[in-house]
């Protein structure tokens, strides 16, 4: 029902409250029924949390969980993403009985509410290995024994790339031939990089896509509102991102 089941984003840094902002307000913009909340941790500015308070339902402080593995990060060429461990605290939400995580760099372009049908874990293929998901977007049951065991199987056996994307496939690891259910169609995590990657099947499909991610260290928020990128896919995205940001930076009408 409306009250027990939310959407809970994650931001660190002034920067990923920019893009918690959006994720907000597009939700919003799509009707949805489900309540709206915000990790945010200490290194986030007394002004980025007061915006959150004004499009989130919920805006709550948790501490930085940091996976501290160097080598690992290093393979995957993403130094900043060992405090992506801080997400694992989006299991401890207890006041709400499921929930969709979304990435701070997704977009929503539909009403998503249907994704509360699913069950833990459901997630789509990341587009870089399919038979593991993508953390972006998932559905998931707060639960302070699944969170126990999460940083359980952290402290065992770290991650195999150094971020929680790692570690989820690790943990929720028959996900890739358990049940076809948990597997969200592409269209709910669609990372804008696949406008080029496969042109063919995003002009076949595109047109149904519900969340858009902002996947790898380009993020919109970074690139500037006026300036254009090489591909016109990708920047037809960032550019709906920057309208939606924009929208809620617009000052209120006298
Ligand atoms: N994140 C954050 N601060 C950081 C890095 C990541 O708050 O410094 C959160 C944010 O919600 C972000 C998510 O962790 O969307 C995953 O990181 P990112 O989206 O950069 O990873 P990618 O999707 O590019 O692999
Ligand atoms: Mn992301």
């Amino acid at each position: 029902s409306p009250v027990d089941e939310a959407f809970v984003t994650l931001a660190t840094t002034d920067g990923y409250c920019m893009g918690a902002t959006v994720v907000a307000q597009s939700l919003r913009r799509h009707g949805t029924s489900r309540r709206i909340v915000v990790m945010i941790s200490p290194g986030v500015s007394d002004e980025s949390r007061c915006a959150l308070q004004q499009v989130f339902d919920e805006v709550v402080r948790v501490d930085v969980l940091d996976s501290g593995d160097r080598a690992g990060l290093a393979r995957l060429g993403r130094p900043e993403l060992g405090v992506t461990f801080t997400k694992l605290h989006a299991w401890t939400l207890m006041r709400y009985r499921k929930c969709v995580f979304l990435d701070a760099d997704t977009l929503v372009l539909q009403n998503v509410d249907e994704l509360f049908d699913r069950e833990e874990l459901s997630a789509a293929p990341d587009p870089g290995w399919p038979d593991c998901f993508n953390t972006g977007v998932f559905v998931y049951r707060p639960s302070l024994d699944t969170h126990a065991r999460l940083l359980e199987h952290a402290q065992r056996h770290g991650s195999f790339d150094g971020g929680d994307q790692g570690l989820l496939n690790a943990f929720f690891s028959d996900w890739a031939v358990s049940d076809i259910n948990r597997h969200l169609p592409f269209v709910y995590n669609l990372s804008a990089s696949t406008v080029y990657t496969y042109l063919p099947a995003f002009q076949r499909y595109g047109h149904d896509a519900r969340i858009v991610h902002f996947l790898g260290p380009l993020k919109p928020w970074l690139s500037g509102s006026g300036r254009q990128r090489r591909d016109a896919g990708v920047e037809r995205f960032v550019a709906l991102w920057w309208k939606e940001f924009l929208q809620h930076r617009a000052p209120a009408p006298p």
